[in-house]
C-alpha cells in the first residue's frame, strides 16, 4: 500500500468514513521523499523510540517504524484510530494512541522508553496548535535527543532567525535557550493532501544537554524575553519597565547597562546569553527591592 499516494488516502478516507477535518489542521503529506527525508533527519544514534505528534493517514508514522526500534504515535481524532490500524497493520512497533498531546502528560507516557534508551520527536505539527505544542516539549524538560517539526515556513523563519533579524522574536529567544534549532527542508503547499495555504518547511531543534548560558533565575529570564518583545518599537528599558513594574524605570536601565548592553537598543538584536546577563541585573535588583520591604 502506497500511504503518499492521494487517491490511495482519498479512497481509503472514504471507505473508513472520513473526511480531511480542518479544525485539527489535517494536511496529509503525499510526497515520499519528502516523508522519508524527515523520519532520516529526526533522529540521533542513540535513538531507541520515536515520538509522532498527529498520525494522521500514517505515511509519516510507516517510515518512522521502518527506521526506529518503536514509534508511539499520538492522534486527536478517534475516526483516525482504526483507519491507522489498518494502514500501519504491517507495523508492529507502532504504537498508536488516542490523544490530544497537549492533554498528554509526555513524562509519563514515555518514562519507560527514556529507560530503554534515547527518544526523539518527529511531527507534522498541525498548524492551528503549533506554538502551544512546541512550548509544551520544550517546557516538559524532558530530555529528548531532538525535536523535528514541520511547520508553517514563516514560523521556521522565526525558529532560526538570528539576532537583529526582523524575524527574531520571543519564541526564537526562547528556543534559542534550550536548544539550537535548524532548518532542514522547504516543503511546497502542493505536497499536501488537502494542499494547505502556504507554504511548510522542517525545523530541527538539537536540545542543550548542558546549556551553554544558565541564568540564576530563569523566571526571570523568561519575564526579560517576553517583556523585551512585548513592545517592539520601545526601546529596551521602557519595554523592560513594562513588564517589571515591581522596579523602578532608574533600576531597570541600570540593570541594562550593568549588563554590558547599550540603553537605546530594542531587543530584537540581542542574543539569549545578552537575555540572560540582564535576567541576572534584575534578579539581584528584585532581591534587593524584596529585601527592602
Ligand atoms: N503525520 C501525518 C502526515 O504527516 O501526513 C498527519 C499530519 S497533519 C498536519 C496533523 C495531524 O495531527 C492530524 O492527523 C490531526 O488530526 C492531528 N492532531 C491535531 N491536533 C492534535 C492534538 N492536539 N494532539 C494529537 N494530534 C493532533
Amino acid at each position: 500500500m502506497n500511504l503518499c499516494d492521494p487517491r490511495t488516502i482519498k479512497d481509503i478516507m472514504t471507505a473508513f468514513g472520513l473526511s480531511f477535518r480542518k479544525e485539527f489542521g489535517q494536511n496529509f503529506l503525499t510526497d515520499i521523499g519528502t516523508v522519508e527525508a524527515i523520519a532520516e533527519s529526526c533522529a540521533g544514534d542513540n535513538t531507541k523510540t520515536v515520538l509522532e505528534i498527529g498520525a494522521g493517514f500514517g505515511s509519516l508514522t510507516h517510515e518512522l517504524a521502518l527506521r526506529y526500534e518503536n514509534v508511539i504515535a499520538l492522534e486527536i481524532d478517534q475516526g483516525l484510530i482504526p483507519l491507522l490500524g489498518y494502514t500501519l497493520s504491517s507495523d508492529k512497533n507502532a504504537r498508536v494512541i488516542e490523544a490530544d498531546v497537549t492533554k498528554t502528560d509526555l513524562g509519563e507516557l514515555l518514562a519507560d522508553s527514556f529507560k530503554a534508551g534515547g527518544v526523539a520527536v518527529c511531527a507534522n505539527l498541525p498548524y492551528y496548535i503549533t506554538t502551544p505544542i512546541l512550548l509544551q516539549l520544550l517546557d516538559s524538560r524532558l530530555p529528548f535527543d531532538s525535536i523535528t517539526v514541520m511547520v508553517q515556513s514563516e514560523v521556521a523563519d522565526r525558529l532560526c532567525a538570528a539576532p537583529g533579524k526582523p524575524e527574531y522574536g520571543s519564541v526564537t529567544a526562547y528556543t534559542g535557550y534550550f536548544g539550537e534549532c535548524r532548518r532542514l527542508l522547504d516543503v511546497p503547499a502542493g505536497r499536501f493532501l488537502p494542499p494547505p495555504k502556504v507554504d511548510s518547511a522542517v525545523v530541527r531543534i538539537d536540545l542543550y544537554k548542558e546549556k551553554p548560558v544558565v541564568p540564576k533565575d530563569e523566571k526571570t529570564l523568561f519575564r526579560v524575553i517576553r517583556a523585551a518583545f512585548g513592545q517592539r518599537r520601545k526601546t529596551l528599558p521602557n519595554a523592560l519597565s513594562a513588564g517589571f513594574g515591581e522596579l523602578s524605570k532608574q533600576a531597570v536601565t541600570e540593570a541594562v547597562t550593568e549588563a554590558g548592553i547599550a540603553a537605546n537598543v530594542r531587543g530584537e538584536t540581542l542574543s539569549v546569553d545578552d537575555f540572560c546577563r540582564i535576567s541576572d541585573r534584575l534578579t539581584e535588583k528584585l532581591s534587593a527591592a524584596e529585601a527592602q520591604k
